[in-house]
């Protein structure tokens, strides 16, 4: 049994943060009121005074509860009153104490305790810890450059295990509580084993530190041996010359740069990027980057305008000269143009043309730029998904490029050409971000002046940039774009307007392209309404040109061999010869009368069609069958039609078990293209109430009409596609929703003069017309 020396009214110093050992001589600044009063009663007294450590530091006036419980008995070896007030003592750690109780004093603490003896008898256990302590302390204080290393030498000689933990805990980092609680271990051979450990754990943090430090410093010597090399290899071209070639090239570079014409901010950045290149070796990759990206600052038109020619006469002479008809389009590209005169820097809205492929949009668009002499320049949006196509790749990229709007404005070579916006209903969208919304940048007269591409990084001025879009149809353009646009839309042309077209334009052009004269190739009477009606299926003329071309090739073959002597004449036996069988039937109108088979007109995106719609109905329960690749909402039309032509059955003279006894199957032929919309709704129910009436429907008339549930007619789309497609195939006499009769004036009259015209409201009046 130890005996345990008890200690009476000792004063108490609390110390912030540290933890102090037996054998520790330290020391203390002390400036708290209540801990010099305890310092200066020792004084007075036998000069011990007990070092106990407070749990949190950062109380400023702790309470008894705020020290730990065990401490170290120390005693004063200086003390030095500061002109401030406060004190500087030397204290030596002597022994540890347990504080028992605190004694009743408000001037400072004052406890009695009792000792705590830590002495252990030295096994060979003990031995084996202690010098492994050693051993882990030695390399401890190697790695740890805040340490000196002569503490070593005084830890080795110690033969004491209890002065051992002490004195290594005294030195070692670590934070208050983990020194505190080796302070309180009373068994020697635990504090050993929790020295080790830290250590241990201590040694190998020191260990990653080292390797750290290590790797930082080799990349520093690399880059400084990075820098060497390449001094040397400047030397090495200065000897061999080269170092001219680079002169000469960085000259060159300031010239241009000098004579590009750039806005001060391009001008100060490729000087900047010139200064780059010229510090860089020339073999660097980086500086092929720099080279690049340069070579596109310079070719840029930052200044160079054309001249506006603005003479509304000789626009109007050119539109006509380039172009068949269009009246329409022509007239308000005229008005724009007028507008455009009287306003000089006008922020006004972009021309959106609307039409089916091949109806000379782009080509309308190209006649503006020679209207007006300016350049034309034309990119196609169709497939777009990628903001960065239009707005370039970051040069950080590999590869990066500018997007396609400055590609294109240093092909123009102006700042201000007719800049052609191709499909702009065709962009879409993907994850790599939305063009569209950067198309808005590029369209918007407030913004495009500052245009940022990401390449360039400098604005662009687009201000001067006169766009022209095209579309195929309208819902498919993005609606903040189509709110900046004025929109003109390209309905497609009738038979006879495509005949003129050919004969007038197309033609011509062709035989001037393949070198033809006028008497090589003769067309006899109507080849040209063979190629449209057989080998062309549009709205437009793009086939019908390329069919022209076609022959054309082929003649030009004949007619070389024939030393530029020869004539062909193509006429309607040997057409084939040259293109081929026909490719297209078109769709005939029926031959006769027909019970549950319907005329109706149909709009693609090629232009009008005529499609029949058949029904059958056959033993079953009442199913309803749809086919021909119908949308959603031509399914919806055909049930609104069958609900409806049930709800008058009676009037219709159909029995009602029919509709629970057999099946009725709707079907819409050339199931291959989809089709949808509700315009073929009436003619779906008119098929429906034949096949279950049993009364044929009138072969001679076609019919477009969305229905409604209680029979109601609805208007329609692309009323003029579908008149034109009735009239081509030779049909008489129409029916169309009575609100359609404002789109009739954009039917070109001598169809009209063809054509009976029936306007309707409602089912009954369809019926009345179609079942004779
Ligand atoms: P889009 O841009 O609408 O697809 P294009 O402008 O490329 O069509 O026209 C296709 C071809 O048809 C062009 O060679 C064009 O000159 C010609 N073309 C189209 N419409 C007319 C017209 N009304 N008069 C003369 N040529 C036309």
């Amino acid at each position: 049994m130890k005996q345990l020396e008890q200690i009476k009214g000792i004063p108490v110093l609390p110390l912030r943060d540290i933890v102090v050992f037996p054998y520790m001589v330290v020391p203390l600044f002390v400036g708290r009121d209540k801990s010099i009063r305890a310092l200066e009663y020792a004084m007075n007294s036998d000069k011990k005074i007990v070092l106990c450590a407070q749990k949190n530091s950062k109380i400023d006036q702790p309470e008894k509860e705020d020290i730990y419980s065990i401490g170290v008995v120390s005693e004063i070896l200086q003390f030095l009153k500061m002109p401030d007030g406060s004190v500087k003592v030397l204290i030596e750690g002597l022994s540890r104490i347990r504080i028992l109780e605190y004694l009743n004093n408000n001037n400072f603490f004052q406890v009695n305790g009792e000792e705590i003896k830590t002495g252990i008898e030295k096994t060979t256990d003990v031995e084996a810890l202690m010098r492994s302590c050693i051993d882990q302390f030695e390399e401890y204080v190697k790695l740890n450059r805040k340490l000196p290393s002569e503490i070593v030498n005084s830890v080795s000689n110690i033969e004491e295990p209890d002065k051992l933990v002490d004195v290594i805990s005294a030195h070692i980092i670590l934070k208050i509580e983990d020194k505190q609680k080796i302070l309180e271990m009373d068994n020697v051979k635990n504090a050993l084993q929790a020295i080790s450990t830290f250590l241990e754990s201590e040694i190998e943090i020191l260990n990653i530190e080292k390797k750290i430090r290590g790797q930082i410093k080799n990349r520093m010597e690399k880059t400084q041996r990075e820098y060497y090399l390449t001094e040397q290899l400047k030397a090495i071209q200065k000897e061999l010359g080269q170092e001219d070639e680079r002169l000469i090239e960085i000259e060159e570079f300031h010239e241009k740069i000098a004579s590009a014409n750039m806005p001060k901010d391009v001008n100060e950045k490729a000087l900047k990027e010139l200064k780059r290149l010229e510090k860089m070796p020339p073999m660097a990759a980086e500086s092929t980057v720099i080279r690049n990206y340069l070579d596109w600052l310079i070719s840029l038109p930052w200044a160079h305008e054309t001249k506006d020619k603005l003479d509304i006469n000789e626009a109007e002479k050119i539109l006509n000269e380039d172009h068949y008809g269009l009246e329409k389009p022509k007239e308000r590209i005229l008005e724009f143009l007028a507008v455009r005169k009287l306003v000089e820097k006008m922020k006004g809205p972009i021309l959106c043309f609307v039409g089916p492929p091949g109806v000379g949009k782009t080509s309308l668009a190209r006649s503006i730029a020679r209207s007006m002499g300016r350049e034309f320049v034309r990119i196609s949006l169709g497939g777009v998904r990628d903001e960065a196509e239009i707005r370039g790749h970051r040069r950080t990229y590999i590869g990066a490029m500018p997007g396609r709007i400055i590609q294109c404005i240093k092909r123009a070579k102006s700042k201000n050409p007719v800049f052609l916006l191709d499909e702009i209903d065709k962009m879409s969208m993907d994850f790599r971000g939305d063009p569209s919304a950067a198309m808005l940048e590029v369209l918007d007269p407030e913004i495009n002046s500052a245009f940022n591409d990401h390449y360039l990084e400098v604005d662009f001025d687009l201000s001067k940039v006169m766009f022209v879009t095209t579309a195929n149809v309208i819902p498919a353009i993005p609606i903040p774009l189509r709110d900046r646009m004025e929109i003109i839309e390209i309905p497609g042309y009738t038979e006879e307007e495509k005949i003129k077209i050919a004969e007038k334009f197309l033609f011509p052009k062709q035989l001037v392209m393949h070198g033809l004269k006028e008497e090589n190739l003769i067309l006899e009477n109507n080849v040209i309404k063979l190629i449209i009606r057989h080998y062309t299926r549009e709205a437009g003329v793009r086939n019908l040109e390329r069919e022209l071309a076609t022959i054309c090739r082929k003649v030009a073959k004949d007619v070389v061999s024939g030393n530029g002597k020869k004539q062909v004449k193509v006429n309607e036996k040997n057409l084939d010869g040259f293109l081929g069988p026909f490719k297209f039937l078109h769709m005939e109108k029926e031959k006769k009368d027909e019970v549950g088979v319907s005329t109706g007109l149909a709009w693609t995106e090629v232009g009008g069609e005529i499609l029949a719609t058949e029904t059958a109905i056959m033993k079953g329960k009442g199913k309803l069958t749809l086919t021909g690749k119908l949308g959603d909402v031509m399914q919806e039309s055909a049930q609104t039609a069958l609900s409806y032509i049930r709800s008058c059955a009676k009037k219709l003279n159909i029995n009602d078990e029919v509709f629970q006894k057999y099946d009725i199957h709707v079907h819409v032929p050339e199931g291959a293209i989809p089709k949808d919309g509700p315009s073929a709704g009436i003619t779906m129910a008119v098929s429906i109430a034949s096949a279950l009436s049993e009364k044929p429907v009138r072969k001679d008339v076609a019919m477009t009409g969305e229905i409604t549930l209680r029979g109601k007619v609805l208007p329609i789309g692309g009323l003029k596609e579908k008149i034109l497609a009735a009239h081509r195939v030779g049909i008489k006499e129409v029916i169309i929703p009575k609100q359609n009769s404002k789109d009739i004036i954009d039917i070109p009259k001598n169809v009209l003069e063809d054509l009976k015209v029936n306007l309707v409201e409602s089912m009954e009046e369809v019926f009345a017309i179609v079942f004779k």
